[in-house]
This record gives structure tokens, C-alpha cells and sequence, in this order.
């Protein structure tokens, strides 16, 4: 008897694929797209856009001023019989700025795919197309209307994306995050932690250091002061971090500062503890007689919790295990364009993109050996939801 590709298991259309997912991933590297350059964004866009026209998705750009248009991909094989929506999230933007590539080019070497961005994320755009891939070759066309919604600066906080987001997430019976998985084994990610940052700025008054420093409040010496303070509200058994991580002030040795700022990365499993923090915050007073103190920003992802990837998680093992795979869950410190979606009550799963390893970083890797694998995850998850 012949076997039809209808019949064949996701996973095993998918394997024989493996160097063309590695070429498609070649190509997306070598379009680079960092966050603050739209007219490289928007070049990478229209590959991507290209081959999602290609299988049939029907593609509308979001069009952005100053960053990236973002990509919409609809593809819907019922037309109006679908029931549903499901919402596949993931981005554009690297954290690499243009050029990099020179000295950090896209190469191949025992079994890993190098390269600015090809983890985080252009690994998981390789894979959403292939999981279409296989589910028109084998017919298993989804219920649902799948919408496939690249952004264009998640890496800079999302902020262009995330009405855009929240929008379609709204309409959405699930939504699926094609960030990179969490270490080799492939983790995928059922909760983050909420992240925020806040700058806090002090004014002091300058003076001659040496002529009359009684006139003098150092501002630099308000922001230490403040800086010993918030430091003690780390609670990292609660998964409360705060971390100031830039400091700026002053003008010469011999003048008394009459300004300086820092600006604190901070971080809580909880809304509860969020809200909490923020309101210590903004309840800062001066410590030194005379200062003068700003406080801005505050959270911009809230936490995703874990009882919104719950079921969806439970589902995903399901289905790998029927692959013969295993797949575990991780909780990290990161935030995603998927705390959004989650804390607007929306099933949400992250972390099915690539794996590999060294986000942000020089060695920024992929395992090609895993892309068929994810690929046939994600397509399964597709048809299943
Ligand atoms: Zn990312």
C-alpha cells in the first residue's frame, strides 16, 4: 500500500525539510532588523509578508511612522466556516544593531544555525511557515482562522504593538508565542514575570566644590541614597527584583551636581506585588535637605501568570508526546509580548519557538536539528485548538 502525505504524521513531512528550514532561516539572518532602523525592519518584513503571500495567507502591513510596519497574516482554509480565531504572536525587530552580521555571520557548524536574531526570534518565523507547510501537504486544515502577527519592537517594549496585539488577542480563543524556547531540552514558557522601569531623577543645586560647598546639594549623592534604599526592596524568594541599572550626573570634579538620574529595571511574579512596588516608588521623598525628586515610568508588561498557559501547556505535552517527544514547562524572569495577552485573560502558550542558545549575545544559536520538531508541535497545537 502507498502512504499519501495525508497520512504521513506531521513530524515525519517535516524531517526530510530540515535544510530548507535552515535555508529560509539563512535568508531571514541575512536580512537584518534591528528595532530603532524601520527601513531595515520594513525590508525584512516584506520577505517575511512574501511567503506568507505565497501559502496562501492573506497579508495586511500595519503601517508605523517611526518604527517597523508590523505583519498580519491571515490564513484561514475554512473561509467562513471557521470557527474562531487563533492568535500566533512573535517579532521582527533583533536587539542587533545594523552591520553586525559582518563581524557575526550566518554559519552552520555542528548542527547549530549562528547568527543576529536566528534564536531570538527568526528560528520561530522559520517555523510558523513550515507548521502551514505541513498542514496543507497532510490536509489537516485548522478549525479556526489563524492570524499570524509579526511586530516590529518587541525588543524596545512593544510600544506601537501592543494595541495591535491586545486588539487581535481580544478576539482570539488562544494565543501562541513563537519566542524561543527555554534551554536545550526545549522548554515551553508558562509564566513570566512583569517588568517595568522607572527613572528616577534628583535635583540638587550646584556649587563651587571647593569655594562654597555649604550652597551646594549633590544630587549625585541623593541618587546613592535613594539607590541604597530601593535596593533593599529585592525579594528574590518572592520573585521581586529591582536592579538599578544606569546611573547618570554631574559635570566636572570640582562642582557640586545639580542633577542626576538612574534608571531601575524592575520585576515581580504578582500583579499584586506590581502594583505594590509602584506605589513605593512613587512614594520616594528627598533625603537630603533641599533635593528635589521625579519619579516616571512604572510597569509595562504585567506578569503572565501560569493558570493562563495551564490548559494550553497541557494540550502541547499531549500532542509531543504522541511525537514521541517529551516537553517540559519553565517560569522565567523575561518578559513577552504574551504577558500581554495573558493578562488580558487569553489562553496564552510562549516559548514554542526555537531552541538553541545565547539570546542577545555573540554566539546566538539554534539546534536545526529541533526545527522539524517545533514545526510539527506548533502545526498540531494549530489543528487541535
Ligand atoms: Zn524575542
Amino acid at each position: 500500500m502507498k502512504t499519501s502525505s495525508r497520512m504521513l504524521p506531521l513530524v515525519d513531512w517535516l524531517r526530510p525539510r530540515e535544510a530548507a528550514m535552515a535555508r529560509l532561516l539563512e535568508q531571514f539572518v541575512r536580512a537584518e532588523s534591528p528595532s530603532f532602523d524601520k527601513a531595515a525592519v520594513d525590508h525584512f518584513g516584506r520577505i517575511v509578508a512574501a511567503e506568507w503571500r505565497r501559502r496562501g495567507a492573506r497579508v495586511t502591513l500595519v503601517r508605523q511612522r517611526e518604527s517597523g510596519d508590523h505583519v498580519r497574516a491571515e490564513w484561514n482554509p475554512r473561509g467562513n466556516r471557521a470557527r474562531g480565531q487563533v492568535l500566533v504572536l512573535g517579532h521582527l525587530d533583533t536587539v542587533y544593531r545594523l552591520g553586525t552580521l559582518a563581524g557575526m555571520p550566518f554559519r552552520v557548524s555542528r548542527g547549530r544555525a549562528y547568527g543576529p536574531g536566528a534564536f531570538d526570534m527568526k528560528g520561530g518565523l522559520v517555523i510558523a511557515l513550515f507548521a502551514v507547510d505541513t498542514l496543507t501537504a497532510t490536509g489537516r486544515l485548522p478549525q479556526k482562522r489563524i492570524v499570524f502577527l509579526w511586530t516590529s519592537d518587541e525588543e524596545i517594549g512593544s510600544g506601537t504593538s501592543r494595541a495591535v496585539i491586545e486588539r487581535e488577542a481580544r478576539r482570539s480563543d488562544a494565543v501562541l508565542v513563537l519566542e524561543p524556547a527555554a534551554g536545550l531540552d526545549g522548554r515551553v514558557k508558562t509564566g513570566r514575570k512583569g517588568v517595568g522601569e522607572i527613572e528616577i531623577v534628583a535635583k540638587g543645586r550646584a556649587a563651587h566644590a571647593g569655594l562654597n560647598p555649604e550652597d551646594g546639594i549633590n544630587a549625585i549623592e541623593e541618587i546613592a541614597l535613594q539607590v541604597a534604599r530601593i535596593s533593599r526592596w529585592n525579594q528574590p524568594s518572592r520573585g521581586i527584583t529591582v536592579n538599578a541599572g544606569l546611573v547618570e550626573g554631574g559635570t566636572r570634579t570640582n562642582v557640586i551636581p545639580e542633577s542626576a538620574r538612574v534608571l531601575v529595571d524592575v520585576r515581580a511574579v504578582r500583579a499584586s506585588d506590581m502594583r505594590v512596588l509602584e506605589r513605593k516608588f512613587r512614594a520616594l521623598r528627598p533625603i537630603l535637605r533641599g533635593a528635589k525628586l521625579q519619579i516616571r515610568g512604572g510597569f509595562n508588561r504585567p506578569p503572565m501568570e501560569r493558570k493562563s498557559s495551564v490548559a494550553l501547556y497541557a494540550k502541547a505535552r499531549a500532542l509531543a508526546e504522541e511525537m514521541g517527544l517529551s516537553l517540559d514547562e519553565a517560569y522565567v524572569g523575561g518578559g513577552s509580548d504574551g504577558n500581554f495577552t495573558a493578562a488580558l485573560g487569553v489562553p496564552t502558550l510562549d516559548g514554542l519557538g526555537a531552541v538553541g542558545e545565547g539570546a542577545h549575545g555573540p554566539n546566538e544559536n539554534i539546534v536545526i536539528r529541533a526545527l522539524p520538531e517545533r514545526a510539527a508541535l506548533v502545526a498540531s497545537l494549530l489543528a487541535s485548538i
